[in-house]
């Protein structure tokens, strides 16, 4: 209910999130010629943009540099050799970080404009499923809607014996550092907790990983996130498994984190900060979701394979319906909730949605696992190639050959038609693959097709091509 007075738009379809999942729906939506309002309290891009994949994968490229410039001091690699090591200034790294996430927050609002959606900037709170009150910097505007569609992301989730503040940083914190800490504990072995773990490690600090599973990267398979494992121990980065983060002990300026390990024993690791990511929960507080009639299931809003939830004409996309948190795959159901209110016939059935880690190696996985295809009683034929074989991943320097950094692609299919079921690779730059494998899944390619497909030489694809061959017992270059 609005108070008398009280100014209010109306709209067709109202988005509540400016992320990816938010701005993609709302452009379409304008798209389509649909009347829409997008609500967001920040800038535009949400987490991805501003605090999430766009900023991380920056740094991961300042500390690539620096590593490499830092390696050819001295005798130099490749011929090419430094007199004095480089100097690292974190505050003009994060400045040109900045810059890259300005440009695209404002790329963002551009395309907005572009499709002709009326964008509210304030925090919306919801009195009823249809209806919200933005507290804008002109004062609290009443928005009435057709259509919802929810889009509020995720934030990240403390531990209880860890809790945010002072040294201890979630990864918006980490991504806007000014000076490298010289010790850094992170805590989580996940994909956010490992690539900046490993950007810090590159940078200079001297980093420690504490994760409660058995091994780094649980949600991959151990022939996967074995590359990364090395590149860690080679790296110097103290490990620990199985262990568990049980609180800091703070003296001054000293800081020490407390570990159970692995076999019990306490463990005081030393940091000048601790970065915490253990995990992200869907952002349902302080925005009046109650009063929508919304149903949950666990800690996620309920949604069906339209993301439609329980309420007519309230929809749900990106990290608040659920797993996997990933920013395209907000993009897409963004995009089809648009088309579905426009009156398309649409459904969320993807082939696939690849899962890219930027550590180094980088991982990709698009599809079954082995051990995935196995669990569901698939008669499936699997084999890989190696990058040690691939001309273009010696020529990009891809990994240490002799500790087995390089990697592989490896190929998953159906025993008896010879249809991908999966793709998973391991190596340097395989995140730029990750589409040609996403395609391959959704066109239901059989290994026949990826052999009759001419690959560009030298690229790292062919490992892609030269797997298949070797799965129908005709490899030509191993
Ligand atoms: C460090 C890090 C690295 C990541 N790297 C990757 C990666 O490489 N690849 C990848 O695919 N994913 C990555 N992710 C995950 C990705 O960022 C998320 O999956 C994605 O941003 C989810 O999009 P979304 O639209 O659902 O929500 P968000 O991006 O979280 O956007 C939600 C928006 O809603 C706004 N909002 C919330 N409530 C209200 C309200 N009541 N009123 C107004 N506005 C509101 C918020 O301000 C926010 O801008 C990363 C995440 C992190 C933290």
């Amino acid at each position: 209910m609005s108070a008398p007075g009280m100014k209010t738009v109306t709209a067709k379809v109202l988005v509540v999130g400016g992320g990816p999942g938010g701005y993609v729906a709302a452009i379409r939506a304008g798209q389509l010629g649909l009347d829409t309002v997008l609500v967001e309290a920040d800038r535009l891009g949400g987490t991805c943009l501003i605090r999430g994949c766009i900023p991380s994968k920056a740094l991961i490229h300042v500390a690539a540099r620096f590593e490499a410039m830092a390696q050819s001091v001295g005798d130099g690699r490749f011929g090419i050799a430094l007199d004095t090591p480089p100097h690292l200034d974190l505050a003009a790294a994060m400045r040109w970080k900045d810059g890259i996430v300005d440009r695209l927050s404002g790329g963002v609002a551009a395309l907005l404009r572009k499709a002709k959606v009326r964008l509210l900037r304030g925090w919306a709170v919801f009195s009823d499923a249809k209806t919200c009150t933005v507290q804008g910097s002109d004062g609290p505007l009443t928005v009435k809607a057709e259509h919802v569609i929810l889009a509020t992301g995720s934030e990240p989730v403390p531990l209880p014996a860890l809790p945010f503040g002072g040294p201890v940083l979630s990864s918006t914190e980490a991504l806007s550092l000014e000076r490298l800490p010289r010790r850094l504990a992170v805590v989580g072995g996940g994909y956010i907790g490992l690539e900046l773990g490993s950007a810090f490690a590159r940078m200079g600090s001297a980093v420690t990983v504490v994760e409660a599973q058995p091994r780094l990267l649980p949600l991959y398979d151990a022939a996967l996130t074995a590359p990364v494992r090395r590149w860690f121990e080679r790296s110097g980065v103290a490990v620990h498994l199985g262990a568990r983060a049980l609180g800091l002990e703070t003296d001054g300026e000293k800081h020490l984190m407390v570990v159970r390990a692995a076999d019990g024993g306490t463990v005081r690791v030393p940091a000048d900060a601790v970065l915490s990511t253990t995990g992200r929960r869907p952002r349902l507080d302080g925005w009046g979701f109650e009063t929508m009639g919304v149903d949950r299931q666990g800690a996620f809003v309920a949604v069906d394979d339209q993301c439609r939830t329980s309420m007519r004409n309230v929809w749900a996309i990106g990290d608040l319906v659920g797993e996997p948190m990933l920013a395209h795959k907000a993009s897409a159901q963004g995009e089809m909730v648009a088309e579905i209110i426009a009156g398309h016939r649409r459904r969320f059935a993807p082939a696939a949605i690849p899962a890219v880690c930027f550590t180094e190696p980088e991982i990709v996985s698009v599809g079954l696992s082995p051990d995935e295809a196995a669990a569901q009683g698939i008669d499936a034929i699997v084999d890989q190639f190696p990058f040690a074989a691939n001309g273009r991943a010696l020529t990009l320097d891809g990994g240490r050959m002799d500790v087995g950094e390089s990697g592989f692609v490896r190929l998953v299919a159906r025993r008896d038609d010879r249809r991908l079921l999966g793709i998973q690779a391991v190596g340097a730059h395989v995140s730029e693959l990750s589409g040609e494998f996403a395609l391959a899944l959704e066109m239901g390619a059989e290994l026949e097709d990826v052999a009759g497909t001419i690959h560009a030489h030298p690229t790292l694809g062919e490992s892609f091509h030269e797997t298949a061959l070797r799965l129908l017992g005709r490899p030509l270059h191993i």
